[in-house]
């Protein structure tokens, strides 16, 4: 499969189907005179991820970030290449640092998949609650949403009169050797759901809209996870 549109300003560039089944989905955010890419898969198909980058008629040297929303080998295993490659900035919350720079097999749950980590050097440490990241004339308002991890950062952005959120692994799982904590990610998730975002792209499962269908997935997820 193809590269494709989310909505406005906004791409799948990796995933299963695209590059993948064991990628995360991957996300181009398109700010005109510059781009963000949104998680880094696996490791192995990103090459692939920058000429998905470049078939979707964008100048790779043209992505200027990376934004890591939590340290698990599927989302960050591609990280060393594209920074590498493409020479931008990767931004990545302060409590998954010992997973994405240290690359801790137990945090990154790469003895899992089978794979190597090669760690990569955070650029920008995100630490506060909210943190917004410039990418060309949009803003991505980093949100901190602990719970699947210690260090999970939700992003989004308004564009084209729709919120849309990058809400990686809102379903989960948990898993006390990552980190994991069901009460932060109860908060977290009653966070996202206040966002009343639009259109939500998910880490594995693709794309959720309109609202009502963003609010179910994630409600369903809370209630799975409720006792
Ligand atoms: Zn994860
Ligand atoms: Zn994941």
């Amino acid at each position: 499969m193809k590269p494709q549109q989310v909505c406005r300003r906004v791409y799948q560039i990796g995933g299963p189907g695209i590059t993948g089944r064991r990628d995360c989905c991957v996300y181009l955010v398109d700010g005109g005179s510059q781009l963000a890419i949104i998680d880094a898969g696996l490791g192995e198909s990103a090459p692939a991820i920058v000429e998905n980058v470049r078939r979707l008629g964008f100048e790779p040297s043209r992505v200027k970030f990376l934004v890591l929303t939590h340290g698990h080998i599927d989302h960050i295993g591609g990280a060393a290449y594209l920074k590498e490659s493409l020479e931008l900035c990767v931004l990545a919350h302060e409590g998954d640092l010992p997973a994405v720079e240290k690359g801790d097999p137990r945090l990154t749950a790469a003895g899992f998949y089978g794979v190597n980590y090669r760690p990569v050097k955070v650029d920008k440490v995100i630490k506060g609650k909210t943190e917004s990241l410039k990418v060309g004339e949009l803003t991505l308002i980093l949100l901190y949403t602990p719970g699947h991890t210690p260090g999970s950062v939700s992003p989004f952005v308004d564009v084209g009169g729709e919120r849309v959120l990058f809400g990686q692994d809102v379903h989960g799982p948990f898993d006390p050797a990552w980190g994991s904590d069901l009460k932060a990610w109860r908060n977290s998730m009653a966070e996202l759901l206040s966002l009343n975002a639009d259109v939500l792209c998910e880490g594995h499962f693709g794309v959720y809209r309109p609202g009502e269908e963003v609010r179910k997935y994630i409600e369903g997820y809370l209630q799975r996870y409720s006792r």
